[in-house]
């Protein structure tokens, strides 16, 4: 079965075709990026079998750019497939799916309603997500499409990790409420990490943590989310490339009554403007970010010391939460790639259990790896994330189901 995985942002859209072979490992037949969608020129690129196009395309709308991505797929030479026909099912990423989705579900009329209804809680993020199945189905209609939400692992949560102190009439009458976010990465490392223990899911404590441009934490007992560090939206937390994640919530008041900022601006501020960057003025983008520590900036350094400060305060809860650890994951971007970050993350952490062994930290490598010392008692796994692939597994299954009604 071939599946289509897409997720679609407000003026782009990111996909890849994944050949699901029966109980193996998802192939990657083609992948690609449409951009500036809804612009005078808009941008293709687009990968198969080692080819690389990358050109100029008019894709004035979703619909469009969808066509255009179903030429790719299937003419040229970037064609991965004879003909849309060997698209088998689509897989949609999804925001937010609020309370309603605790598992990826296979999209009609009332699973659209349901997310247009979770839309105030995401509003940058679902009504593109929208647009694009709405696109899709049209485009292929006689395909199964499923919607894969970043929320929805996290709906194991109980009341007392998902609620805020406040007035509980916000939760029922506002659904004001942790959601976390990275669900997807979150289950998809859990699962991997599984795995390399050698374990069944059900009998594994982890803490995963997803370091992209967007972080979060994860506590994960028994394969089930049961903390996570992202909130209602994705701001809370970690430290990010932009995102403040945990600040004191006066401080906002502060900027509004004293330095008569506008809600907007706060907005922008803690949003966009804060994080790797906010702090060091340098980069949102970790590597630069190291980059100038190593010369001696001493901004770029204070960030580094308060993301590592704040990721070891969220290990230090989650396993006080979990009581008993089988492994801490590192993913995404950073969580893959900078050895100098686990490493000073880890850094003190022998008495909970976390040893880093520091030749097997700085191994040059991709592959999934365990980092830990030998003596270790909890073990310390570095996982490539696989978002597609697990989307992809979840649609394959889901379009396989025979249909109600
Ligand atoms: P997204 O969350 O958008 O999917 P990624 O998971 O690709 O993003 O993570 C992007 C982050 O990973 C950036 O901060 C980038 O600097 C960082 N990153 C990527 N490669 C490295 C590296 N070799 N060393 C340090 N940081 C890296």
């Amino acid at each position: 079965m071939n599946v289509l995985v897409v997720n679609c942002g407000s003026s782009s859209i990111k996909y890849s075709l994944l050949a699901m072979a029966d109980g193996g490992e998802p192939q990657v037949l083609a992948s690609g990026l449409i951009e500036r969608i809804g612009e005078e020129a808009s941008g293709l690129r687009h990968e198969a079998g080692g080819n690389q196009i990358r050109r100029e395309v008019q894709a004035p709308d979703h619909e469009a750019a969808f066509g255009l991505m179903v030429r790719a797929l299937t003419e040229g030479d970037g064609a991965a497939i004879a003909g849309p026909d060997a698209i088998d099912a689509v897989g949609h990423r999804v925001v937010h799916g609020g309370e309603r989705f605790a598992e990826s579900t296979r999209l009609d009329d009332a699973v659209i309603a349901a997310i247009e209804a979770c839309a105030n809680l995401a509003p940058l993020h679902n009504p593109p997500n929208l647009t694009g199945i709405r696109a899709a189905m049209h485009l292929m209609p006689r395909v199964p499409h499923v919607a894969v939400f970043d929320t929805s692992f996290h709906q194991t949560l109980e009341p007392h990790a998902f609620l805020y102190a406040l007035p509980y009439e916000l939760y029922t009458e506002h659904r004001i409420r942790r959601y976390g976010f990275h669900g997807t990465s979150h289950r998809y490392v859990a699962g991997e990490a599984a795995r390399m223990l050698g374990r069944p899911p059900a009998e594994v404590n982890l803490i995963t943590l997803h370091l992209g441009n967007g972080c979060s934490a994860a506590a994960v007992r028994g394969g089930k989310s049961v903390d996570t560090s992202l909130g209602m939206t994705p701001l809370e937390g970690l430290v990010m490339g932009t995102r403040s994640g945990d600040i004191d919530p006066a401080i906002i008041f502060h900027l509004v009554r004293s330095l008569g900022m506008g809600v907007d601006e706060v907005d922008d501020l803690l949003n966009r403007r804060s994080g790797l960057l906010g702090v060091s003025g340098v980069s949102n983008d970790m590597r630069e970010v190291l980059r100038a520590a190593g010369e001696g900036n001493e901004r770029a350094e204070l960030a580094l010391a308060i993301f590592c400060h704040r990721l070891k305060k969220y290990i230090g809860a989650y396993t006080a939460e979990l009581g008993q650890v089988d492994a801490l994951v590192f993913t995404g971007g950073i969580g893959e790639n900078a050895a100098y970050i686990r490493r000073r993350t880890c850094e003190g952490l022998a008495p909970l259990g976390y040893v880093l062994d520091d030749v097997r930290n700085e191994a040059d490598t991709r592959a999934a790896r365990d980092v830990a010392a030998d003596a270790s008692p909890t073990r310390i796994l570095v996982i490539p994330t696989d978002e597609e692939a697990m989307i992809a597994r979840d649609t394959a299954h889901i379009a396989a189901l025979p249909q109600d009604g």
